[in-house]
């Protein structure tokens, strides 16, 4: 048996037996619904992604999960981060982040919004059309701007060039626009989609990018940042095949390094690679009874609490319980009065009874993020940073 340490969570890689302690341990201790969050587990998610591309500077987009305990561990280890708006960056600031190390990456903000960035001074921002220009030159003369590209998003889980991202071709446009209106044009950015699993679409973006660094420079507008956004993937199921961050990083790497002169600073937004990982959402069972030739287990948290990915993250889980033995083709259903708040109809697990424990790995990415607190008077999952 592997030596396990769950009281601290010190043990970052933990193994089935650890997580079932980790969980027998708390539950004496703590309602459920609960979600753990690892610190060890954020530490090591970090470790891989600046071991695997070490010259690309990380912005951890709050937006994944902007839990204090969280925003605390990464501000710790030196992260930079990703906010979408005005409130997002208050609170990145309010823990201790320099607002050097923020950029505000949602292309479409507020004038208020644009004023509060320019008042904290945080100065590297985002924009993909001209209307936007005009608005950021306004309120924040000066400001340090990156051009969002539309890029392919193909096979990503979560399509994100439905609503952002300029034409690759009108980026250099853009940008000298930017100048003529009194902003420094720092940059390109991009999101191939979140849950990307294709690493086609970084290499394509990385060239549609390193073209407009080239039509910068050939007329004397050199650019600095390079900003490959988010769009990690994770393993949500155990096993899962057809991820493999390690060799897709090795490939992003090496096309960085080819097509890209070497003075160019590189930034990515990664949010649920950083944090998926630590999450462990615990549920029990608070019903059950037999419908439509299946076991119907209802569970204290559901599509209105931590399960939310499922609708806005489009994510599936794998529901793992503490029983052993025959399974049976069951149904997962959250609490509300809702049948939409259904989990899923057809897992295969041991057969349950009111007060089992189901439990959720790699939940921490858009899960209590998205979550309506208190929807039918449910409260949501307590939080047990580790
Ligand atoms: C959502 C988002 C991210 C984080 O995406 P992940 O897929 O979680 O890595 C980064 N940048 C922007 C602009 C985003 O909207």
């Amino acid at each position: 048996m592997k030596q396990q340490k769950p009281r601290n969570g010190n043990n970052s890689c933990l193994g089935v037996h650890g997580i079932e302690s980790l969980i027998r341990s708390l539950i004496k201790r703590h309602k459920t619904p609960f979600l753990i969050i690892r610190r060890a587990a954020l530490k090591k998610q970090l470790e891989r992604f600046r071991r695997c591309l070490p010259e690309v500077t990380p912005y951890y987009a709050i937006k994944a999960n902007p839990l204090p305990g969280v925003i605390k561990t990464f501000i710790k280890l030196g992260t930079s981060f990703d906010v979408a708006s005005a409130n997002e960056m208050k609170r990145v600031l309010s823990f201790g982040s320099s607002p050097s190390r923020i950029i505000f990456a949602n292309t479409i903000k507020t004038p208020e919004d644009i004023t509060c960035a320019k008042r904290r001074r945080v100065r590297l921002l985002t924009f993909d059309n001209e209307p936007e220009l005009y608005k950021l030159a306004k309120h924040y003369p000066g400001a340090h701007v990156l051009v969002r590209i539309k890029v392919a998003n193909t096979g990503s889980v979560v399509e994100l060039s439905l609503k952002f991202g300029a034409e690759p071709d009108q980026a250099f446009f853009l940008l000298r626009k930017a100048k003529a209106l009194g902003l420094v044009p720092m940059g390109v950015s991009f999101h191939v989609g979140s849950q990307s699993k294709n690493v086609e679409n970084y290499l394509q973006a990385l060239e549609l990018s390193a073209n407009i660094f080239n039509e910068a420079k050939g007329a004397g507008l050199p650019l600095k940042i390079m900003d490959i956004g988010g769009g990690f993937p994770i393993e949500h199921f155990d096993n899962e095949i057809g991820i493999n961050f390690e060799r897709m990083a090795a490939q992003i790497r090496q096309r960085m390094k080819a097509i890209f002169d070497r003075n160019v600073k590189f930034i990515a937004e990664p949010g649920r690679f950083l944090v998926g990982p630590a999450g462990i959402l615990v549920t029990q069972v608070i019903g059950r009874t037999f419908r439509n030739n299946k076991n119907y287990y209802y569970l204290n948290d559901g599509i209105y609490g931590d399960f939310s990915g499922m609708i806005f993250d489009h994510c599936r889980y794998e529901f793992k319980t503490l029983r052993r033995g025959q399974k049976f083709l069951s149904a997962l259903a959250g609490p509300t009065c809702d049948s939409f708040d259904t989990l899923s109809m057809n897992e295969e697990i041991p057969e349950l009874y009111v007060g089992d424990v189901v439990y959720v790995k790699n939940i921490g990415a858009y899960s209590c993020a998205s979550a309506v607190p208190n929807f039918n008077g449910f409260p949501p999952a307590k939080i047990i940073t580790i």
